[in-house]
């Protein structure tokens, strides 16, 4: 018989994303953010921070670019924009 699968798997905080991110990257509007948390819930890299309406961000050292954030905030307050964009997230 197998014995237990010892696989951990690990969010990949810790590994930097580099270079290699998608080309593009989300920018939190902070206008319409009703602090559903379901961007923080969603992040694959658990790289979403904030606590109250309109003060989530992300940190790009580790955000991958995959947009799920984007794709599920219901009030439409994260847009991808290309990594060339001025937008900052603070
Ligand atoms: S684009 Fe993906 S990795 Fe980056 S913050 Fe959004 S959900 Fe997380
Ligand atoms: S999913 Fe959108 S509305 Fe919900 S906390 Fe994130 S930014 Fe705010």
């Amino acid at each position: 018989m197998f014995g237990p699968l010892n696989v951990n798997p690990l969010k990949s905080k810790g590994a930097k994303t580099g270079t290699w991110r998608t080309l593009v990257r989300p920018h939190f509007l902070h206008k319409n953010c009703i602090s559903c948390k379901l961007c923080l819930q969603i992040c694959p890299e658990g790289c979403i921070y904030g606590k109250e309406k309109n003060t989530y961000s992300v940190d790009y050292n580790f955000c991958k670019g995959c947009g799920l954030c984007a794709d599920i905030c219901p009030k439409k307050d994260i847009e991808m924009v290309g990594e060339e964009s001025k937008e900052e997230d603070k």
